[in-house]
């Protein structure tokens, strides 16, 4: 019996560590948070029952997730710490109850705030002025991410009111990407074939890591102050007011903080916000309610996991029963064939649900629902509704399974299946639902950002027999559009005009709106970046493409066979034939004293996080490369240099510390 216990803690141990992994590093869950915390509770109780099996690393005594290593890294001066969860009334007074005893008075209060779906950041201000930006990564040490830091709008550079801001002021508080954004975000990367992010907190916290700042700042980030860390004058004797205060600076504190004065006003509070979440315009999946004077913080204190005075009351997931009517199959840009259940309708955490995604057909046979299932749906996320279940017990009698289409639904062409992936493809270039989604796709506003140039008038200048390549689009007349139903003089205008300004978009928005398998804008951004022309990427080797850091050989094969395919070349041809210039990223510097050379950084550095470093050889004119060749011009050894400069030594590849490296950037010869 105990030998059984001992190995189901190690086997939620290692459970739980699996999910910290995809959750926290890769950004992709694989299970919902409640099941997580499903697991995180068993190990709990079981390791209060038996403390003898308590060990210090186990994932109830710390803080998960840890710096991703691509960043340089930030020592926390005080831990950011994580935050215990309850899920009903009864749990928040057990809380209120050990708060009450270990202060031994009745004299306290609570702060209760929203707790927002983002990721926990700290910024430190020196003299009033933002000097850098971390994640909380193991609560010890998290990564550096100023530079990603600066790209957010709401997050003043400078404090204001100068004379009354502390010489040093850590802020803490969460990045959150706002609703309409994330459902944005997932749905460019369904259609460029990237895995959804499974909630708002996943693609914040994957927009925040990201190694280019500049499309962090696409992701419109948003940010809301809820903490101090470091400081070196107190602000205030209680949170209340701290709040105040940094409100005053310039910081965005969250307007619906509230003050209770017992946790019968607490529980109030929350369980009215639990029917109002809706309305706001991001994500919470909960409350935080906070002892409010510091001095009785110090005396509560905290575990290695989470503070004693804080606690957080997490919402329950929604879920809603109802009955798959029919099982519809849509046609994606890249031909991929993916089955959606058709719902009668249900209402779910604000919304009217009448279709969920079933992802694959494999999803859809692993979860066996067939048309006229009774099945479970639940919103991930709270925003894309997903079958979770089938209630196998209701199936009607004669329920068939639902056929992997053979034939495309739009053209009837034979599908194939994609061998290395879970899709059913339609291989007609020409088919219909294709040609729609990869126009929409075109138009995007993270492709060529055509304004006005909705699905409803794609369609209809498809019907029209208009537009069948992108290139079509560019020889539109005003007397055709005028042609259509509903198309006024002044729509027409700025249909065209939009049309019209599309032409001379950026490189990587041009790579991006072809819909290469595999290539998003961020991998676009790379491609203009790295290659600096249109040609040059057409051109490009499979072995160029596969060098590029960013670029694995999935991707590389992907872009190379594209361009490899007459079909696709056509489609380029025309376009620039129709006066389509992509323009050319801004010129690298030609004075930069790395201009052709390739370097390889190694160890950390002090003055430059890895991503600063890459961007400064990337300035000067450099590129950079992640392993050691005889191609290498320099390796930058930093602290703990690793194999890499084992590799340079073995080669004969000069090897620069961190003071040659910023003598070269600064220009002086080598
Ligand atoms: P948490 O998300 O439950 O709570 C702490 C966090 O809340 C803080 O770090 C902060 O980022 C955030 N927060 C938002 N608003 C706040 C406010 N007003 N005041 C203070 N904090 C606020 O804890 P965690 O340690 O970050 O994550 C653990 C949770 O993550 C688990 O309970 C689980 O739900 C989820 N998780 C899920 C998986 C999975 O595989 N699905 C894996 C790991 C973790």
């Amino acid at each position: 019996m105990a030998q059984e216990i001992a190995r189901r803690v190690e086997e939620l141990r290692s459970q739980i560590r699996r999910h910290d992994h995809l959750y926290y590093i890769e950004n992709q869950p694989e299970v919902t948070d409640q099941r997580y915390d499903e697991l995180f509770t068993e190990l709990k109780t079981l390791e209060k029952e038996h403390p003898e099996l308590v060990t210090p690393d186990s994932p109830t005594q710390r803080v998960a997730g840890r710096p991703l290593g691509e960043f340089a890294t930030i020592r926390h001066s005080i831990p950011m710490l994580s935050v215990d969860n309850t899920y009903n009334a009864e749990e928040l007074r057990a809380f209120d109850e050990r708060v009450r005893k270990q202060l031994d008075v009745s004299d306290y209060d609570y702060v209760v705030e929203l707790k927002i779906d983002g990721l926990a950041v700290s910024l430190r201000y020196e003299n009033g002025v933002l000097a850098t930006g971390a994640t909380r990564g193991d609560g010890e040490v998290g990564d550096d991410v100023t530079t990603n830091i600066r790209t957010i709008r709401s997050i003043p550079l400078r404090l204001h009111d100068g004379e009354t801001v502390p010489t040093v002021l850590e802020v803490r508080g969460e990045v959150y990407m706002p609703t309409k954004s994330f459902v944005a975000l997932n749905e460019a990367r369904a259609e460029s074939g990237e895995p959804a992010f499974a909630n708002p907190r996943n693609a914040a916290a994957g927009s925040l890591k990201l190694l280019d700042a500049r499309i962090t700042a696409t992701r419109n980030l948003s940010f809301f102050a809820y903490a101090i860390g470091e400081i070196s004058q107190p602000l205030a004797q209680d949170h209340w007011h701290t709040l105040q205060r940094l409100r005053h600076f310039g910081l965005p504190v969250n307007p619906n903080v509230q003050r209770a004065r017992d946790i019968g006003e607490v529980i109030e509070i929350c369980m009215g916000w639990a029917d109002r979440r809706e309305t706001l315009d991001y994500q919470i999946d909960g409350m935080v309610i906070k002892v409010n004077r510091y001095d009785q913080r110090d005396i509560l204190g905290a575990t290695g996991r989470a503070p004693r005075w804080c606690i957080a009351y997490k919402f329950p997931a929604e879920r809603a029963q109802t009955v798959v009517e029919s099982i519809a199959v849509q046609v994606g840009k890249t031909g991929a064939l993916t089955p959606v259940a058709n719902l009668q309708p249900v209402r779910l955490a604000g919304t009217t649900v009448k279709r969920a995604s079933l992802h694959n057909f494999d999803e859809m046979q692993r979860l066996d629902v067939r048309p006229g299932d009774a099945v479970l749906i639940e919103k991930a996320g709270e925003i894309i509704p997903q079958v979770v279940e089938v209630r196998k017990e209701l199936r009607p009698q004669g329920a068939e399974p639902f056929a992997v289409p053979k034939r495309c639904p739009h053209c009837g062409t034979e599908v194939v299946k994609d061998e290395a992936y879970v899709y059913v493809r339609c291989p007609n270039p020409d088919c219909y639902g294709q040609l729609k989604e990869r126009l929409r796709y075109f138009a995007g506003r993270d492709q060529m950002d055509i304004e006005h140039l909705g699905v409803a008038l794609i369609e209809q200048l498809i019907e029209a027999g208009l537009v069948r390549t992108f290139a079509d689009l560019y020889r539109i007349r005003r007397e055709d559009l005028l042609a259509l139903e509903r198309m006024g003089e002044k729509s027409a205008q700025n249909v065209l005009k939009a049309i019209e300004a599309s032409k001379t978009r950026p490189l990587w928005r041009f790579l991006a709106a072809l819909g290469i398998r595999h290539v998003g804008g961020q991998s676009a951004v790379v491609l203009a970046d790295h290659f600096g022309s249109l040609d040059a990427v057409m051109n490009a080797t499979q072995e160029e493409l596969q060098a590029i850091d960013q670029v694995g050989p999935v991707m590389a094969e992907s872009i190379y066979q594209y361009f490899r395919t007459s079909r696709h070349r056509v489609v380029i041809d025309d376009l620039l034939a129709a006066g389509v210039r992509p323009q050319p990223p801004e010129p690298k510097k030609q004075t930069g004293n790395l201009q052709g050379k390739t370097v390889v950084i190694t160890g950390t550095l002090k003055t430059f996080s890895r991503q600063q470093a890459e961007q400064a050889v990337r300035e000067a004119g450099g590129k950079t490369s992640s392993s050691v060749s005889k191609k290498t011009d320099f390796v930058i050894a930093g602290e703990d240099p690793g194999s890499k400069l084992q590799k340079a030594r073995d080669l004969g590849v000069e090897v620069l510390d961190e003071e040659r490296f910023k003598e070269l950037l600064a220009g002086k010869e080598t």
